[in-house]
């Protein structure tokens, strides 16, 4: 595996390396969530490249910048492990030199959940993945549904700037009671950990009162609500069911729907989803 910081370095690497080509970027302090997105793109491509980057642009002012964890030597050997090739780690004046003055924004899909939460998160985030995309040049480019709305945002990022480049999207890995793999997880102190699985059990909420035969978005968003209210370490931010490619809300519950929410647990921010696709469960 080689480990690589400048973009010349990178390139003359990649040059040297066989196609088809796969990207996992990543902010790093990798999870087996992370690693099941390389172990996808090991299957399915002859180089496996990722990217560990903390992308200030995507925190806003009161966000977790300064104390998001950070491993490097520890994900360098995950990485390894997992079979990657290239492991591409830019630094802030690699990314954003003196005097940038160019973004990548995604206008209407970046307005809604996270988006309306986050103002100008998605407008980090989508000006670092077109940024990676130059880098690399990857044929396929793996994220997971985790982060369902920035599934969507950079989906439309791709289509819309014509980037030739599959995107994949990997099933959200948990832990054993539920809670979806995440490095905000660090953060979660004595209770707030147990209270942390009420995302996955509000989201069961919907899924069994759906399977049961309710179709109205309004009694499904409720249901998540009042057992994320029941919850008293927890404090609810939104939730959602909308249509996953428009995030539009919905008023009916047929086929596809996104269930998500974001969710205070203490001062740590989570987010989850469900993803009903073609009348079947992506829950991860
Ligand atoms: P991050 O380092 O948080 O920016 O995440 C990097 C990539 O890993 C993104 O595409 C995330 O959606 C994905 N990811 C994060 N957590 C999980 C999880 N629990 N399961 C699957 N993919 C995940």
């Amino acid at each position: 595996m080689q480990t690589l910081t400048s973009l010349p370095d990178l390139r003359a690497a990649l040059a040297q390396l066989p196609k088809p080509l796969g990207l996992v970027p990543t902010m790093g302090y990798l999870h087996a969530g992370h690693l099941s997105l390389v172990n996808t793109a090991r299957q399915q491509c002859e180089t496996v490249a990722a990217t560990i980057f903390v992308n200030p642009t995507q925190f806003g002012p009161n966000e977790d910048l300064s104390a998001y964890p950070r491993d490097m030597e520890g994900d360098l050997e995950k990485l390894r492990n997992e079979g990657t090739d290239i492991v591409w780690t830019p630094t802030k004046e690699e990314m954003y030199p003196a005097n940038f003055q160019t973004w990548v924004n995604v206008e209407e899909l970046t307005t809604y959940l996270e988006g309306a939460m986050r103002p100008g998160h998605f407008r980090g985030v989508t000006t670092v993945v077109a940024k990676l995309f130059n880098a690399v040049r990857p044929d396929k480019a793996y994220f997971g549904q985790k982060d369902a709305q920035q599934v969507a945002v950079i989906k439309q990022m791709v289509r819309d700037l014509s980037y030739p480049i599959e995107i994949i999207v990997c099933p959200t890995m948990r832990e054993f009671d539920g809670l979806a793999m995440s490095s905000r997880n660090a953060y979660l102190k004595g209770d707030e950990r147990r209270a942390a699985t009420v995302l996955y059990r509000a989201l069961n909420a919907a899924k069994s009162a759906y399977k049961s035969g309710e179709r109205s978005a309004n009694t499904l968003r409720h249901l998540m609500a009042d057992t994320l209210r029941a919850e008293p370490f927890a404090k609810m931010q939104y939730v959602s069911c909308a249509h996953p490619l428009t995030l539009k809300d919905l008023d009916w519950v047929e086929q596809d729907a996104l269930f998500s929410m974001a969710v205070y647990v203490g001062r740590t921010r989570l987010i989850d989803n469900f993803l009903l696709d073609g009348g079947k469960w992506v829950t991860g």
